[in-house]
Formats: structure tokens, C-alpha cells, sequence
């Protein structure tokens, strides 16, 4: 592929070498499980967990004379990839074989797509602190996975579980368009969100949902494209952040010596936190690709493409600007709740008729902060949509302060319960009657006659009297009213 540089290089992202500045090169090929009950070209189950070998047909092992059959949920679910991806979507593409011979692929070929994919050129946004950033995809295939050779059960013998066996993957490359390890985790955090929005793929990473593969090469800013190492299969996130800082270290390091750098394919061990070589890197021509004889060519009629484009789901980067837009979220806010999909909708629950930004303010810092802190997420939040929603009406008609409504919301999330009859039974209630308010102020304001001085001359002091009324009425003073009442018996208006 011809590679066109579309960045701009950023002095904050240079590494610093002895010789001068690095700049880091990224380019991702992501492997995706598609969401199937079935595999790609067989009827065998996908469910993950079975014991070795209990979800294999005669297609996933291979048994002569067997003939693959395509399973078409796969080749939707890769469409609306592709269609979440604001990709190009080909009418036709080809299966070709992959040739390569280990224990665990009985077939002695993946069945992949080579020159002709479903899917070509996207992109995905990435919302950096300082910037926003457009990251080229490069193309979306179709597949098949292998099985797994496990060789650690037994001293003198290896296992072959083919339960992954011809699972559908998605393998979905990137431009080299990513420049730091933030942006190459930012870039898997969207890919993973906007796959868990179209249900396409689950993005269980720790399950071997998706893998990622990552292209690492450095220069001097702005200059011709280093040689790059692939660092295969890394398993999460953070790995891919580590993997990517030592690797760049260690290019700029041999490069520095005035050596040149192997192109290779490198291993993450993530209890050393370094990557070693694994093999030389492979060309294509070493797979010997051609079309598999034993299937048609991919096709299909852009109304098929339309109908499924026109049934997707609203996806991340739409619902952050309603957020914003209709909501008027902070793009921080609006970030935060649109990660995960099941976060939108509860917030949108909470939010519906009632001040938005309370509703935010609620379902972030109280709420997450609280499920983030007991190791909980929403499945298992105490505290439901309803419940929350019932809080911020509270507070907003004034019924509670903010100060009571934590309370409230501690007893919700331990007892459960109507947060407005528990407001109702234990006299939670806000005093918004003057007279009561009057009399705490009245009593303060006799009890320092000298800070009533004070507070003459120096209006700041106000905070400290509205502090004693309110701690006096145990949080239940309207807060407003006592500063106001305050202000006029002090003498401050
Ligand atoms: P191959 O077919 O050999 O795997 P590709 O051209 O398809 O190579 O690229 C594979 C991945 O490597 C892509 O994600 C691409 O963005 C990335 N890549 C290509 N050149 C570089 C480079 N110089 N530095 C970093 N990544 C690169
Ligand atoms: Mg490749």
C-alpha cells in the first residue's frame, strides 16, 4: 500500500533521544470475533467456555470432502462494521486461502481475504484531550480463526482444541496514522466502543475477542517512514500503551548505535514489560494466496447494504453531539457517557424531563463514582434509573439540599427503597419555612457579636455565619434563604 502521511508532527509526542528527537509511527490490525452463534462457514456453535473440542463440525476439522458453506449473519455483521466505520462497502470481494502449516489449522490454509475485502477505506475520530483526531482504516476482512494448541497440560505431550476453529474474525487494519501510545489506545477504546454499539463483536479482549496487533516503526519528525515491527497479539489496552513506549525506546536505541532496524515480528511479555523478536517478518508471497476454488465470490446488492445501513444504531460519536446539542453537555460529560452504551441509556433515563445537567452531574460523580470505587458497573448498580431520577427531582424542586441528597442517596444505595418516602419518613425534608430559619440565623448572629463586626467590613466572612446556620439545622436549611436572610440581618444589602 502507498502510504500518504496526514499528520502533522506534534513536538509533545517527540521522544527524546541523544541524538535528537523520534517521532513514533502506529498502524493496528485489530482481530475481531464476530457476533455469530454460528461460525463462518459452518453451523458449529461459537459459545465460549466449552470444553476442548465440544464445538467442532467436520468443515472446522477439516474432514475431507467437506465444503465450506458461507454463514451470512457473518458477512452482515462485517457490512455494518463497515458501515459504522463510514467505510466503503464492495459488493464483491474474494475469499482467498492463506497457506501455512501448523497442528492446529487441520486445513493447512486460513480462509481469508487478500486482494479484494468487504470493506475498504474508513476512518474513526478520537476525541485526545487537546485535539481531535481522523485515523484512517485501511480496510475490513473477513476470516476465518484458528484452533489453539495447548502444550503446558502435560510434560511429553501437545493438546489441539478446535473450538475456535473457523470462528468468523474481522480483521480490521488501520492507516499508519497513529504518532504516541495514547493514541494507539485511544484509537482500540473507539474501535471497541463502536463494535459493543453495533453488536458486531463483544471487544472482550481478556476473552480473546479481540486481539490486536501493532505496527511500531520511529523517524525523525516529518521524515521518510521507518522499518516497523509488529508486535502480535496483545491482549489489552494497557499492554498495547507499554508495548508501544519500550518498542519505540528500543528502535530509537538501535537506530542511535547507527544500526538498522529487522523488520520482525515481536512478542509482548507483559511481565517484563519488553517485546522480543518472535520470527522474521513474513511476506505475502510466503502464504502463496489464491482464490479458494471452493466458494463463489462474495456478493451482494447495495439495497441489501442500504437496508442494513438504514437499521444501524445510533453510534458514539452521533450520540456524544445530541448529548451536547440537545442536553447541553459538556464535551467532557458527554464523553464519559456515551462510552459505553448501557451509560447512555441510563443517563438518558435519568435525564428525560428533568435539568440534564443535574442529571449528568448525578449519574457521573455520584453514581459512577461510587459503582467505580465498590468494583460494580450498572448491571449491578443499587441504585436504578428510577431511583436516581426521583433524587435529582428532589433536589431540583427543592424538597432536599444537595448536602441531604448525599445522605439520601448513601441510604438508597445500602437500604434501597422511594428516595421521597424516605424523605418523607425521616424528616429530611429542607426547611424552606422562614420563621424556623430565622430563628437558627437570629441565634447565631446573637452568639458572635463580634465576627457581626468583622463580617462588616469583610463581606467573605458571610460563608462562615451561613456554615453554623446550616450545620445548627443539620443540612436542612435552604441554603439560599439563610445566605439572603444573613446578608440582610447582618447588614450587608
Ligand atoms: P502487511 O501486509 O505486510 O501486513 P500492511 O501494509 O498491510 O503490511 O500494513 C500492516 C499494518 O502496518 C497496517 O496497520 C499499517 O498501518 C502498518 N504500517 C505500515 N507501515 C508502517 C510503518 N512504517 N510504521 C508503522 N506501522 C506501519
Ligand atoms: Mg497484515
Amino acid at each position: 500500500m502507498t502510504i500518504v502521511d496526514v499528520r502533522t508532527p506534534d513536538p509533545k509526542k517527540f521522544i527524546k533521544g541523544a541524538t535528537g528527537d523520534w517521532e513514533i509511527v502506529i498502524g493496528m490490525e485489530v482481530h475481531a470475533q464476530v457476533t455469530s452463534e454460528a461460525k463462518l462457514f459452518s453451523g458449529a456453535s461459537t459459545e465460549f467456555g466449552k470444553d476442548p473440542n465440544d464445538n467442532v463440525s467436520l468443515v472446522d476439522a477439516a474432514m475431507p470432502g467437506m465444503l465450506p458453506v458461507i454463514n451470512e449473519e457473518c458477512v452482515r455483521q462485517a457490512i455494518r462494521t463497515g458501515l459504522g466505520l463510514k467505510a466503503e462497502i464492495n459488493l464483491k470481494s474474494v475469499f482467498d486461502r492463506k497457506n501455512y502449516f501448523y497442528p492446529d489449522l487441520p486445513q493447512g490454509y486460513q480462509i481469508s481475504q487478500f486482494k479484494q475485502p468487504v470493506v475498504g477505506e474508513g476512518k474513526i475520530l478520537l476525541d485526545m484531550p487537546e485535539e481531535q483526531v481522523e485515523i484512517g482504516v485501511e480496510r475490513l476482512h473477513l476470516e476465518q480463526d484458528a484452533g489453539k494448541s495447548l502444550h503446558d497440560q502435560h510434560p511429553t505431550m501437545s493438546f489441539v482444541d478446535l473450538n475456535r476453529s473457523g470462528v468468523a474474525l474481522m480483521e480490521i487494519v488501520s492507516k499508519p496514522d497513529l504518532r504516541s501510545a495514547d493514541e494507539a489506545k485511544a484509537y482500540l477504546t473507539k474501535l471497541r466502543t463502536i463494535l459493543r454499539y453495533l453488536g458486531t463483536c463483544d471487544g472482550n479482549m481478556d476473552q480473546g475477542s479481540m486481539r490486536a496487533d501493532v505496527n511500531v516503526s520511529v523517524r525523525r519528525p516529518g521524515g521518510e517512514f521507518g522499518t516497523r515491527c509488529e508486535i502480535k497479539n496483545v491482549n489489552s489496552i494497557r499492554f498495547v500503551g507499554q508495548a508501544i513506549e519500550y518498542e519505540a525506546r528500543r528502535q530509537v536505541g538501535i537506530l542511535e548505535d547507527g544500526g538498522a532496524i529487522d523488520q520482525e515480528t515481536r512478542l509482548f511479555d507483559s511481565v517484563k514489560g519488553e517485546t522480543r523478536s518472535m520470527r522474521s517478518k513474513e511476506e505475502a508471497h510466503d502464504y502463496r494466496y489464491f482464490p479458494d476454488p471452493d466458494l463463489l465470490p462474495l456478493e451482494f446488492t447495495q439495497a441489501f447494504v442500504d437496508d442494513l445501513a438504514q437499521h444501524l444504531p445510533e453510534l458514539p460519536d452521533d450520540k456524544k453531539a445530541r448529548f451536547i446539542s440537545d442536553y447541553g453537555l459538556t464535551a467532557y460529560d458527554a464523553d464519559i457517557l456515551v462510552a459505553e452504551k448501557a451509560s447512555a441509556d441510563f443517563f438518558e433515563e435519568v435525564a428525560g424531563g428533568r435539568d440534564a445537567k443535574l442529571a449528568a452531574n448525578w449519574v457521573i460523580n455520584e453514581l459512577f463514582g461510587r459503582l467505580n470505587k465498590e468494583g460494580k458497573d450498572l448491571a449491578t448498580s443499587p441504585v436504578s434509573a428510577g431511583q436516581l431520577g426521583a433524587i435529582v427531582d428532589l433536589i431540583k424542586e427543592g424538597v432536599i439540599s444537595g448536602k441531604i441528597a448525599k445522605d439520601l442517596f448513601e441510604i438508597v444505595w445500602t437500604e434501597g427503597g422511594d428516595p421521597a418516602k424516605i424523605v418523607e419518613e425521616r424528616g429530611m425534608k429542607q426547611v424552606t419555612d422562614l420563621g424556623a430559619i430565622e430563628a437558627i440565623v437570629d441565634e447565631i448572629i446573637g452568639a458572635n457579636p463580634e465576627k457581626v463586626e468583622q463580617a462588616k467590613a469583610k463581606p467573605g466572612l458571610l460563608g462562615w455565619f451561613v456554615g453554623q446556620v446550616m450545620k445548627q439545622s443539620q443540612g436542612k436549611a435552604n441554603p439560599q434563604a439563610v445566605s439572603d436572610m444573613l446578608k440582610q440581618k447582618i447588614g450587608l444589602e
